[in-house]
């Protein structure tokens, strides 16, 4: 008996014409998620083996459920075509994976047809013998079983597995093109972050940082968030940009009305990254905002805010409950991060009345008071790093500042390598 894990596609089907395209992009990130693992692939047109040694079956499982596109995937135990193999494979398989389910279902298909028996006749055959051999006793539910045993009978093997784990979901990284992500350290823009490459985005993530003005601590956080979200690319890198934010934020607390300042400091990063984007050919921006969740996100905010730019902007939380945001934060492993207590610059100096109605033509007035010559500076002084899931990097270790700290840090590692 050998083990082999089988991948589903899901909705990459609904792709049509296309659909080479996609499973040429999962075959792509699949083998390079699994690059330092020694397996063998094998490809149908619709699906994918993966051929393991059976020590680093729980480590693949574990990277393939963060490939995009992925809908599924079973552990399948391959076996010679009689049936004795066949029911001790399944008596195998079963008393393996099976956990607390009380009724199964034995279900046969052939994609040998020329087999002596049907299908419905090598169930009958092994049900019995399959039954009295498990650990436990399972009763037959044909209806409404908890857990299915398949037996796939091909032309020169066959096939037993049980059930499916599901993977992500969505579509290979990529496939839908680059956006930029307006990533700060809360909660919810690491979220949005996943959703997004989820659904075949390929992410770029931007960070509007205050430093010294907020803590070194903010950044890491940001940093340390990349990590996990690192873990989903292809490559297993993701870049990161660190905006340095302190001159405009100085000088909108001393120009801008109060009531208005987080309405222009919006308005600002959106142009920001707006900019950004433009120049690398990056499509749309994605932000982690949610309708009603605090005054800048009330659907007037967000229109005076959007205002200033043309790029498309997609918020996928824009519906979510903060606890359905927050339940997806815990199964990300971003949550303890995202809630370590460092403000970044939308939290720091807030103001006491911010506006919840605010209208353009007074956002324009304000902004007559800004110096806009200050966008600029900071895309040319932006920092940015390839962030790795392994990357040793604390910020904090090197200043109080993102350019003085990053510079340090490039130093010390020059030095390192010679
Ligand atoms: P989050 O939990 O993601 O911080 P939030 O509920 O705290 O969101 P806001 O602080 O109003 O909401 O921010 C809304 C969105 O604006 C964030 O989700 C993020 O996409 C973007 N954003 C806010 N601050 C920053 C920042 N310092 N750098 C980059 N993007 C930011
Ligand atoms: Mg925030």
């Amino acid at each position: 008996m050998k083990k082999q894990i089988l991948i589903r596609f899901g909705d990459l089907v609904l792709k049509g014409k296309n659909i080479g395209f996609f499973i040429k992009a999962i075959r792509t990130h699949v083998r390079h998620a699994l690059h330092d693992i020694s397996v063998d692939f094998n490809h149908t047109h619709d699906r994918m083996y993966i051929i393991f040694d059976e020590k680093d079956e729980k480590e693949i499982i574990n990277r393939l459920k963060k490939v995009p596109g992925l809908y599924s995937f079973s552990l399948i135990y391959e076996t010679d075509n009689d049936l004795n193999s066949i029911i001790e494979t399944a008596v195998i398989a079963a008393n393996e994976q099976l956990k607390d389910e009380k009724t199964i279902k034995i279900e046969t298909k052939r994609a040998d047809k020329t087999y002596a028996l049907t299908s419905i006749e090598i169930t009958k055959k092994v049900a019995g013998p399959i039954l009295s051999r498990l650990h436990r006793p399972i009763e037959v539910d044909v209806r409404h079983p908890e857990a299915v045993i398949n037996i796939e009978i091909r032309k020169d093997v066959s096939f037993v597995f049980i059930g499916q784990v599901l993977g992500m979901g969505g579509f290979p990284y990529g496939t839908a093109g680059k956006g930029l992500v307006m990533l700060s350290g809360g909660i919810d823009s690491p979220v949005a972050t996943y959703l997004a490459m989820k659904q075949g985005i390929q992410v770029e993530l931007f960070h509007f940082e205050s430093t010294p003005m907020t803590p070194l601590e903010s950044v890491q956080k940001v940093i340390d968030l990349a990590k996990i979200l690192a873990t989903y690319t292809i490559n297993g890198s993701i870049k990161l940009h660190l905006v340095p934010f302190t001159k405009i934020h100085e000088d909108l607390l001393i120009h801008v009305t109060d009531s208005y300042i987080i309405t222009i400091m919006r308005r600002m990063m959106y142009r920001l990254a707006e900019n950004y984007a433009n120049a690398h050919d990056i499509k749309c921006l994605i932000n982690g905002e949610s309708v009603g969740q605090v005054a800048s996100q009330t659907l007037s905010s967000i229109s005076v805010v959007e205002n200033v730019t043309n790029i498309p902007i997609l918020r996928p939380v824009v519906t979510y409950d903060k606890s359905d945001i927050i339940k997806l934060a815990y199964d990300l492993n971003t949550f303890d991060i995202s809630t370590r207590p460092f403000n970044d610059c939308c939290s720091i100096y807030v103001p006491r009345n911010p506006v919840t109605n605010p209208n353009i033509p007074f956002a324009e007035r304000e902004e007559m008071k800004v110096d806009f010559s200050l966008i600029e500076e900071a895309l040319i002084h932006t920092v940015t790093i390839h962030v790795t899931p392994k990357m040793n990097f604390n910020i904090t270790d090197y200043g109080y500042r993102v350019s003085d700290a990053y510079e340090a840090y490039l130093e010390e590692r020059r030095r390192m390598h010679d």
